[in-house]
């Protein structure tokens, strides 16, 4: 159990620049972590997806909005031989079983009685010493999944209130040998300190089975802000297709990063059209409770009077 102070953290994954939907998560957990008196880390998920020189293009974008954080940054990758012994603590409480499962297995195998529709089926639960050797000896290398002993948790989200949602025999290893997303955040998050996660409404869903592992390692779930994300106007998550997305994009047509900073804070309600803000204002003004609960649609035409 971590004795460090309180954090807050935003987790990019280091793939590509950060766009405005990414940067107005970050905002937030900023604002959340500074305005309840946490720590403010951030964490590159790095295990897969990372493009060469995308960490250090976010962590400046962050900056120019005026974002600050502790030091270091922490990256995924350094900590491979962290996520191998806390996977093997639990294989070895018996809490792990290998899957020898494809994808296609999974989605054609008929569903376990009782079992949340979307859940692993179960089907390498219960393998025989046997049956392991054979998948083993055919040359599938196995994922490492969770044996669970519920089907469901429930977490606290200070926007969405109590969720409960499903939790099943999801992978903590996958069979590459990479741990999975969802074993290094809880990991992660409880050795930094982080009780309080500030995330896109995208991973909602997801906080059920990242709550429950955290309990069986014996930690104390964090709270919960699923934010609202930005859509383009066909309702879709925004995309490089959606043009000039990113803070560079954005430069090249002539809008700076402190307009953007005041659109994404009028967006929240945290700002009057057009007013030059910075974060401790809007800390400020900052009320949870007050936050817009829908997503924000983001068009083109938004910066259109501004370039
Ligand atoms: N790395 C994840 C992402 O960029 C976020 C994980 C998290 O905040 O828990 O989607």
């Amino acid at each position: 159990m971590s004795t460090q102070h309180a954090a807050g953290r935003y987790a990019p994954s280091p793939s590509g620049d950060l766009h405005v939907g990414n940067l107005r998560t970050a905002m937030l957990a900023w604002l959340f972590a500074h305005t309840t008196g946490r720590r403010f880390l951030i964490r590159m998920e790095d295990l897969d997806r990372a493009v060469a020189g995308a960490d250090a293009r976010q962590l400046a974008d962050l900056a120019s909005l005026g974002i600050d954080w502790e030091i270091p940054v922490v990256y995924q990758t350094a900590r491979r031989d962290i996520y191998r012994d806390i996977i093997a603590r639990l294989r070895d409480a018996g809490r792990t079983f290998e899957c020898f499962c494809t994808r296609r297995e999974i989605l054609e195998a008929p569903s376990a009685p009782h079992a949340p529709h979307g859940a692993y089926p179960g089907t390498c639960r219960h393998l025989t010493d046997a049956e392991r050797a054979e998948k083993i000896a055919a040359g599938r290398p196995p994922a490492i999944r969770i044996l669970a002993d519920t089907t469901e948790f429930t977490v606290t989200d200070l926007l969405h209130g109590t969720f409960t949602g499903m939790v099943d025999d999801f992978v903590i290893q996958r069979n590459d040998g990479t741990p999975a997303y969802n074993l290094a955040v809880v990991v992660d998050d409880a050795a930094q300190g982080v009780d309080q996660v500030v995330r896109g409404d995208d991973l909602l869903s997801s906080a059920p089975r990242q709550a429950y592992l955290a309990t069986l390692l014996g930690e104390t779930p964090p709270t919960y802000a699923h934010v609202p994300m930005v859509l383009n106007p066909a309702g879709v998550r925004l995309s490089k297709r959606d043009g000039a997305v990113t803070l560079t994009d954005l430069a090249a047509a002539g809008v700076s990063a402190a307009t953007v900073l005041s659109h994404l804070a009028q967006s929240l309600g945290l700002a009057g059209r057009g007013e030059a803000v910075d974060l401790p204002t809007l800390a400020a003004r900052f009320v949870p409770e007050a936050l817009p609960r829908e997503p924000w649609l983001l068009g083109p035409t938004e910066w259109a009077s501004t370039a």
